[in-house]
């Protein structure tokens, strides 16, 4: 979910499909990739970001991203900053490499292979499907070292796969907005939407310590006070409902009309 990539490989790929790659800190490309690129973060990224940081949410997308509001969909995302010098690094890259390398958002894991999710079937009976294509930027030298991989064996490696799981719920959630025909979102909803979806400190404030737990009926609250990666799944059920894609949550009978 890179924006404006440029060097896609027009071919659609499965897991199955094969390559050859390795990166290092040795290749002479080292680094090349971290700089002057748009990386779309997904709610799991935020979560280990700003554990691996020791700072909000709040704080992270401050310093760290930018909103971008993609055009069709109207949907707001955080994408990573990169500095405002000549160099256009990322702010974590040093030249040791990513210093935050077991936190690195999933597309930083998935390089030099991309990914993406998109319906297929009939109408009547439509399937998500993750699809996968691969990247090649002309500085990336990692393709002719001689390690052999298939994609399936890459974001395994990578550790992508655990971040395929985190945030499938919200790519699906970001598919059925893409669908033609869904209203265009307004400053409001893009607000909460953009809260739900990544700053799950101000997420967790606007549960508990607004009104919203009168009017909410969930079994859930002991569940997401205690646990993180809850509270973000917690959000999902709340974009869903907040795009009226499902009634995922349910008003108190007294606030009912
Ligand atoms: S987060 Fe790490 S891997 Fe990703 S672009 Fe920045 S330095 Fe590179
Ligand atoms: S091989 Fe590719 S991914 Fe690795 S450092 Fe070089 S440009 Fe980046």
């Amino acid at each position: 979910m890179l924006l404006g990539m440029k060097f896609v490989e027009p071919i659609e790929r499965t897991l199955d499909s094969k390559f050859k790659f390795r990166c290092h800190k040795n290749i002479s490309c080292f680094n090349k990739c971290c700089r002057l690129t748009d990386i779309l973060l997904t709610p799991y990224d935020i979560l280990r970001m700003k554990k691996r940081l020791g700072i909000s949410s709040g704080e992270l997308l401050e310093k760290f991203t930018y909103t971008h509001i993609d055009e069709k969909s109207s949907h707001p995302y955080a994408v990573l900053k990169m500095m405002d010098d000549s160099e256009g690094k990322c702010p974590f890259v040093t030249p040791e490499g990513c210093s935050i390398y077991e936190d690195r958002p999933a597309i930083c894991r998935y390089y030099p292979v991309g990914q993406g999710i998109m319906i297929s079937g009939s109408e009547k009976e439509s399937v998500n499907k993750d699809f996968y294509f691969f990247i090649r930027e002309p500085q990336c030298l990692g393709y002719h070292e001689d390690k052999e991989w298939t994609i399936e064996t890459w974001r395994i490696d990578q550790g992508a796969d655990l971040y395929d799981e985190m945030n499938r719920e919200w790519k699906e959630i970001q598919l059925r907005r893409d669908n033609p025909g869904q209203p265009k979102l307004d400053e409001k909803k893009q607000t909460l939407i953009y809260m739900a979806s990544y700053d799950i400190d101000k997420f967790r404030r606007f549960i508990f310590e607004s009104r919203f737990l009168d009017v909410i009926d969930t079994e859930e609250v002991e569940k997401i006070k205690a646990d993180e990666i809850a509270l973000m799944k917690f959000g999902f059920k709340y974009l869903k409902y907040v795009l009226m894609l499902e009634e995922t949550l349910k008003v108190k009978e007294e606030y009912r009309k």
